[in-house]
């Protein structure tokens, strides 16, 4: 697969491995695969992806781009072979800072499976220099900071590509940067394409991450999303949005014309992927393009691009349906105004119904219902999200458009997930079962064959033990925690919000501490760990940070609990924490209230990596339970139907389950306890407190009492540890279903028709 081996090119670099710092073998190997990358050619099929998102969570590459070249046991080896260790290579690569959390993380694993599958397809996304914010814990409260990432020496390959972005008032030139797509084994690649602005300047950093908002020209791509709870934040985000659109619309345009299209025949050379709203003004983009630049007229051009979209939708919550005040995009981007009033005029015309229009009464438009009308498909993102997308949140488009919904669960790419970050446990299934899994996931099933075998489920035991050591290595020199490789290790690591209940997590926790204070002791030692960043904007999910880190100072230096239980909040959580935990866990936290978490990708992971699921009947949880069978899985809680009730009626009352039982009350009030004020804020700690009893708008105590039932049931259940391994084979062999290599084998048949 690759032209020179990695020693060779060392040597005729001039250079001994040998005497090589971790510092410059990490630039030999940088160097090494860019050029390995640079001799592969470009996916060809006639109709090309671009799969356009605010966000790419990539994670680190080096080790990620020599499994895909499949040369890492090599590389690994000749390291070895020199007294060097990869692990502290990989160590020297920063993290790229371009999502926030799951739906980035998807992005990723897509172009990762897009290029494994050889299919015609690239990533379309901005460049943020100081990307998301660096989560930092100052007296247990979370601190945000810029997070530098780009060095001078990186992954992004520059090239020559770039446009010009009208705006009202002036006109952006951009540039491209590039990040090489490997595919598994392929000899053809895609690419991650990064637009940026050419006069970035981080003299506009006030401090922390307040900068001046206002100042365009100098600041879109400095952070990605930042705080848009006020008008010059929501401004940005449109003009960030603007310039990724404009892009990419001209670069596919661009691509095509230089493929032969005659742009009447657009739609067959180029398909857009629309991940969440985000990028939804790529369509009247498109339509001002092809009208304005090329001289279609306005009718054809609404056709062409409406042949050539598709829709993901990630989520249920109202607040990320995006909808923009008129007054806005007029100030930034009025030349897209004309275009989204003739959209809306268009669908006026054909329907009366209120609730589908684009510009509502209001003068806010619904990038959602644009996306919609003008798209060949609309997805959702797990059965059940996808179910409650048709049958609730979009019902009048449904009714409108059957034809056009569909559902494309979510996956991971198994080559990250499994192959890098469980080494011991992949070579172990290979062992097992062979290497075919690594291309076709579903051979996984074989491993059924083993489940009850107990010389499987010690290996099994050993391989987790030794990931725990691991774990307690990298958490004692990255982020100062001292883990018991010997307790149980249950992880909720997501972003905090408070759908996702990290709170049902800590009252569990207050509650197992009041139980050990009692004098009833568990079996054995638990771990509790989270990890996870709040929005700067989310007061209440910095409070729910701020329980948790004080919990924590409580709890671990308590001597008559810390033997028995431990709890830690792992800062500033990102792609490679996650490479960390998930391997070492053994309980999987996926607890969100039922039909709040679209799907969760999160959960897949940790069930390919042999842990066990506690959560609700929410997202993919369901399509876990119904794969690994609902004895595989442990599962409590209000399902979505009677949440979904609850809402339409207002009958949730909070105060009524406070009040209603002793044990909930006595966890909840454990929040103002003196031990916590003692360590921590009253402000953070009181308001969350009332929050739970007044409001606690994603029912956190309707489903807590089950939780710490179905919690304490799977705690025993560990110590018959035939049983346990019995089950985590089980997982382990259904998980082929969640490989990314299958959901974008189903985007492709079924929404892009991209073929050779
Ligand atoms: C997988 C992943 C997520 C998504 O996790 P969920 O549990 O599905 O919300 C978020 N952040 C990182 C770094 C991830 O790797």
């Amino acid at each position: 697969m690759t032209t020179t081996n990695f020693t060779t090119y060392v040597s005729e670099q001039g250079q001994d491995l040998a005497n090589l710092t971790n510092e410059e073998i990490y630039l030999q190997l940088l160097n090494y695969v860019k050029k390995e990358a640079a001799g592969k050619t470009k996916n060809t099929a006639k109709r090309k992806v671009y799969y356009i998102s605010a966000e790419f969570l990539i994670g680190k590459l080096l080790s990620n781009n020599l499994i895909n070249l499949g040369i890492y046991k090599e590389v690994k080896e000749s390291l070895a072979a020199v007294g060097k260790s990869i692990a502290e290579v990989e160590d020297v690569e920063l993290e790229p800072s371009l999502g926030n959390g799951g739906l980035g993380r998807l992005a990723s694993c897509f172009i990762d499976s897009i290029s494994s599958l050889g299919i015609n397809g690239e990533g379309v996304g901005l460049n943020y220099h100081c990307g998301l914010f660096k989560q930092v814990f100052r007296n247990n409260q979370q601190e945000t900071e810029p997070n530098y990432w780009i060095e001078n020496d990186s992954w992004l390959v520059p090239t020559d590509i770039s446009y010009d972005v009208p705006f009202k008032d002036f006109i952006l030139k951009s540039r491209l940067d590039r990040i090489d797509v490997l595919g598994y084994k392929r000899d053809t690649k895609n690419y991650l394409n990064l637009f940026d602005i050419t006069g970035i300047d981080y003299g506009q950093i006030q401090g922390g991450i307040e900068f001046d908002k206002t100042n365009i020209v100098r600041n879109l791509t400095l952070f990605l999303y930042p705080d848009d709870s006020n008008k010059n934040g929501e401004l940005l985000r449109i003009y960030q949005q603007y310039f990724m659109v404009s892009n990419a619309a001209q670069l596919l345009i661009d691509e095509a014309i230089e493929r032969g299209s005659n742009l009447h025949d657009l739609a067959d050379y180029a398909y857009v992927q629309i991940n969440d709203t985000h990028p939804s003004m790529v369509i009247p983009e498109l339509i001002r393009l092809l009208t304005e630049k090329h001289g279609i007229d306005f009718d054809e051009a609404v056709s062409i691009v409406k042949n050539m979209v598709g829709y993901t939708n990630h989520t249920i919550l109202a607040e990320a349906l995006e909808k923009w005040p008129l007054d806005y995009l007029n100030e930034v981007v009025p030349h897209l105004v004309t275009i989204i009033e003739k959209l809306d005029a268009l669908v006026r015309a054909e329907v009366a119904e209120p609730a589908v229009q684009i510009i509502d009464e209001y003068q806010r438009v619904h990038m959602a219902h644009m996306d919609i009308h003008f798209s060949t498909s609309v997805n959702g993102v797990a059965a059940l999200h996808t179910e409650i997308l048709k049958n609730s949140e979009l019902k009048p488009f449904y009714d409108l458009y059957p034809a056009k919904f569909n559902n494309k669960t979510n996956g991971i790419t198994f080559r990250r997930w499994l192959e890098f970050a469980n080494q011991d446990l992949a070579d172990y299934i290979k062992e097992l079962i062979g290497d075919d899994y690594l291309t076709d996931a579903a051979k996984l099933e074989k491993l059924l064959a083993f489940a009850d075998d107990k010389d499987v489920h010690a290996k099994l035991a050993e391989i987790k033990h030794k990931n725990k050591l691991a774990l307690k290595r990298y958490l004692k020199e990255n982020k100062g925690i001292e883990l018991d490789e010997n307790s149980i290790i249950d992880t909720q690591i997501k972003r905090f919000h408070e759908y996702k209940r990290q709170q049902m997590n800590a009252l569990y926790v207050i509650h197992k501490y009041l139980e050990i204070k009692r004098g009833n002791l568990p079996q054995r030692k638990i771990t509790v760990i989270f990890g996870g960043k709040a929005a700067p904007a989310y007061i209440i999910a910095q409070d729910i940070i701020h329980l948790i880190l004080s919990l924590s100072e409580l709890i671990n230096n308590d001597s008559e609990v810390s033997p028995y239980l431990n709890v830690h909040l792992v800062e500033n959580y990102n792609v490679t924490v996650a490479e960390h935990l998930i391997p070492a866990t053994d309980i999987s936290e996926q607890i969100s209230l039922a039909s709040k978490e679209a799907s969760g990708t999160g959960n897949m992971k940790f069930m390919l990596n042999g842990a066990l699921t506690l959560g609700t009947m929410d997202g993919a949880n369901v399509e876990i339970a119904e794969l690994a069978g609902q004895e595989n899985i442990y599962t409590f809680g209000k399902d979505s139907d009677t949440i979904i009730d609850l809402y339409a009626t207002g009958g949730y009352v909070s105060r009524d389950y406070y009040e209603g039982d002793q044990a909930i009350k006595e966890a909840v009030d454990f929040i103002v306890s003196e031990e916590l004020l003692a360590r921590g804020n009253a402000e953070r700690l009181g308001r969350l407190h009332n929050e739970l009893i007044v409001k606690d708008w994603f029912m956190t105590l309707i489903d807590l009492k089950e939780y710490i039932a179905v919690k304490e049931q799977m705690l025993a259940d560990y110590e018959d540890q035939d049983a346990w391994m019995t089950k985590v084979v089980k997982n382990i062999a259904k998980a082929g279903f969640f490989s990314s290599d299958r959901t974008i084998e189903q985007y492709n048949q079924d929404i892009w028709h991209s073929q050779d």
